[in-house]
This record gives structure tokens, C-alpha cells and sequence, in this order.
């Protein structure tokens, strides 16, 4: 699966008709979690049943029914989702919270499957026909989704964010392959001080950017306090900081995946420290500093550019990664603050390029099992801003 995404262009009352229909979903899958909630135990409460709900729906609610009717079968496959993970994690028996669906409060988007829109045969334009009143959009960006048959596209979701409303298509595509250009094998280190370092000397510098952009928006976060509740200025003090935020966000996942693209399409095997993020997030300073390199981001990228460049990514344990010489093999101990690795057998390295090679040895070693998590499940919906979007929800 594909996703093109496309900003659109309309009047405000149209805006206002997407905003309609966003609600709508919302509407209906909370409705539906409600419906499963409230069904009594002998009654299974399944997919086919939540579908059958959207239609009662319809018959009862006027803006329901002005809502296209798979568009509303949509919204509560949504709702099934959130039902069937919760049941995953329960057989599963997940430690901790099993995630129980709960009511949402803030969607943002609308999904059309086949039906209820229709594109312009030349021009760069959308309708959406059903009764809720969007119409023709004009559709901005530098995509060709005419390019591809219609019968292929087989969901359109409108997406609102703080800079405007935007259309995706999914469309049913195998993503090609690239041709890789080399075949070099590589361990990257994640520091504090670098983005990462590798394990041919190479320190990856920490983007700077990001750092300025905090500062901005610290200063239009406290804007938005300095305003009094319920008033106008304050709205628009807060449209500010979420303007800012996303630009960030989008700043932080372009260098992301520039970066994880050009590692994949040059090496064959990428080997990375598998880090427990939500782990290291507790100690308050580190998190800061995990989120500015934009790690996660960062690793999902990898994985997928691996199954485009068919490239093996591997995450190993990080254990001893950094203590040991990755010349004899020796536990050199050395705190934090100890920037040189320095072993008795005559091996004289940085700290972190020192750990990118045990990185990458402990990778070539790997028995199998290891094997990156990189399969390409999930990966084909990562294009661009929905990425994006799944990591900052
Ligand atoms: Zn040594």
C-alpha cells in the first residue's frame, strides 16, 4: 500500500463541511465502543455486528445518514480496531494495562473507501459526493495519483491538521524496490553528544535545529497562559504553538528519513543498539535528549527503508556494547564521562565508534533470532506525513 498524501484547497464553508464529517466519525465510533460496552454477554458484539450498527445508526441520526455509508462503516471499523487490539493484548496477557477502548475526543480525519467521492478526469481535483456538503477540492502537491487506475485507490482520508486540511489516497501498489549502491556493512551507536556514531568513525551530528525550535516554542506554549481562558486571543495563541509544533515535528522526520534512507541504500547490513526507549524516557534529562535525535522516528525509517532497499537491519542488545574492547574482546570498564576507549592490547578508540563495531560484530554473530523486526509489516503505511502523524498521536 501507498499513501500519497495531498494538501487541498477550498472555501471555509467547505472546510467547515470536512469538519462535519470528522465529527461524524467520531460520532459513530464512539457510538459503536459504546454499543459494545453496553451489549449484554451472551450477545457477540464482532465486526460484522458493529457494521450492521452503522446502518441502525443511519436510520436514527439525519447527519449520520448524510454521511457516506462505507465512510460510516469506516468509522466503526475503527472502533473495532481499538476493541480487537484490547482482546490481543488480553489473550496475550500483556503486562500492565490491556488497553480498554475508550471515547475519543479529538479525531482528525474522515476515510472514504470506494465510494461517496470522485476524482477529476484531468484536473487536480476531488468531489465528495455524498450529503455532507464538502464538494470540490483542488488538490496541492507534487503527487500524480492519476497516474494510478482509480480501482486501485482503495481508501481516501481527509486530515485535519493545524496548517490546514489534507487528502491521502492509499493507493494498492507493491512499493518498488531501489537498487541499493553499495554493499558495505555498518554499526551505529546512539550517543547523546552525536545523532549517532558508526563504526567507520563517522559521528552523525545532532541536528540543531531542533534545539532553536524548542526554545520557539517554549516561548508560544507560555503565550498561550499569558492569555485569559475562553477568549479569542487565546485560541490564537494556541493555533501559534500547534503551528509550530508540527513544523518541528516535520523538520525532525525529513532528517530522520533522509538519513536512515541514504544508510540503507548504501549498505547491506545496518546492525543498531535496540534501545528501550520507554524505558530510558523516565530519567527526565536523557528523554529530552532521546526525543531531540528523533530515535524512534529515526528507527522506523530504517526498517523501512530496509524492505525498499532490501537491506538487512538488525537490532541487537546494547549490553556491554560500550565496556568492551571491540578489538580483543577485553571488559575495559569506564564511566559516562570517559570519551576514549583505551585497552591494554593497544586498541585506541572513541568511546561510541569503539561500541558501534561491537555493535556491528554482535550483528554478524547473530544466530538467526535476532533478525530486525524490520518485515515490512506495518512499514507500507509509513510514507511520509503518516508516519508522521502515528508517532506524534
Ligand atoms: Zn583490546
Amino acid at each position: 500500500m501507498l499513501v500519497l498524501e495531498y494538501k487541498v484547497k477550498g472555501k471555509q464553508q467547505q472546510y467547515r463541511a470536512i469538519d462535519e464529517a470528522i465529527r461524524t466519525t467520531q460520532f459513530i465510533r464512539n457510538k459503536a465502543i459504546r454499543h459494545w460496552m453496553d451489549a449484554p454477554k451472551e450477545q457477540k458484539v464482532d465486526k460484522i455486528a458493529l457494521n450492521n450498527y452503522s446502518t441502525a445508526l443511519r436510520k436514527e441520526f439525519g447527519f449520520v445518514k448524510n454521511l457516506n455509508s462505507m465512510a460510516c462503516q469506516a468509522a466503526t471499523e475503527r472502533a473495532w480496531l481499538s476493541i480487537a487490539r484490547f482482546y490481543d493484548n488480553c489473550k496475550a496477557k500483556k503486562p500492565g494495562k490491556k488497553g480498554f477502548p475508550r471515547f475519543q475526543k479529538d479525531n482528525r480525519s474522515v476515510e472514504y473507501k470506494t465510494s461517496g467521492w470522485s476524482l477529476h478526469p484531468t484536473k487536480r481535483r476531488i468531489a465528495f459526493t455524498d450529503k455532507k456538503g464538502i464538494g470540490e477540492l483542488k488538490l496541492l502537491g507534487k503527487w500524480d495519483i492519476h497516474t494510478y487506475p482509480v480501482k486501485l485507490i482503495k481508501r481516501v482520508r481527509l486530515v485535519r491538521r493545524a496548517d490546514g486540511y489534507y487528502c491521502q489516497f492509499a493507493v494498492d501498489v507493491e512499493v518498488k524496490t531501489e537498487r541499493r549502491i553499495g554493499n558495505d556493512e555498518i554499526g551505529l551507536d546512539v550517543g547523546l553528544e552525536y545523532f549517532y556514531s558508526d563504526s567507520n568513525g563517522h559521528h552523525q551530528e545532532n541536528p540543531r535545529f531542533l534545539r532553536k525550535a524548542e526554545k520557539a516554542i517554549k516561548h508560544a506554549q507560555r503565550q498561550i497562559y499569558k492569555k485569559e481562558k475562553g477568549k479569542n486571543q487565546r485560541r490564537k495563541a494556541r493555533h501559534r504553538y500547534a503551528r509550530k509544533h508540527l513544523r518541528v515535528n516535520r523538520q525532525r522526520n525529513e532528517h530522520a528519513k533522509r538519513i536512515a534512507r541514504n544508510l540503507c541504500k548504501s549498505n547491506d547490513l545496518v546492525a543498531y543498539e535496540n534501545l528501550n526507549v520507554k524505558g530510558m524516557v523516565k530519567n527526565h534529562c536523557l528523554a529530552k535528549c532521546i526525543n531531540d535525535v528523533a530515535w524512534t522516528l529515526f528507527r522506523r525509517w530504517l526498517e523501512y527503508f530496509a524492505v525498499k532497499f532490501n537491506t538487512t537491519v538488525v537490532a541487537v542488545n546494547p549490553r556491554m556494547t560500550s565496556q568492551k574492547c571491540s578489538d580483543c574482546g577485553t571488559i575495559v570498564k569506564k564511566s559516562l564521562s570517559t570519551r576514549t576507549h583505551r585497552c591494554s592490547c593497544g586498541c585506541e578508540l572513541q568511546r561510541d565508534v569503539n561500541a558501534a563495531i561491537n555493535i556491528l560484530n554482535l550483528a554478524r554473530a547473530r544466530d538467526g533470532q535476532s533478525r530486525s523486526n524490520a518485515t515490512g509489516v506495518g512499514t507500507a503505511t509509513l510514507i511520509g506525513e503518516t508516519l508522521l502523524e502515528q508517532v506524534a498521536t
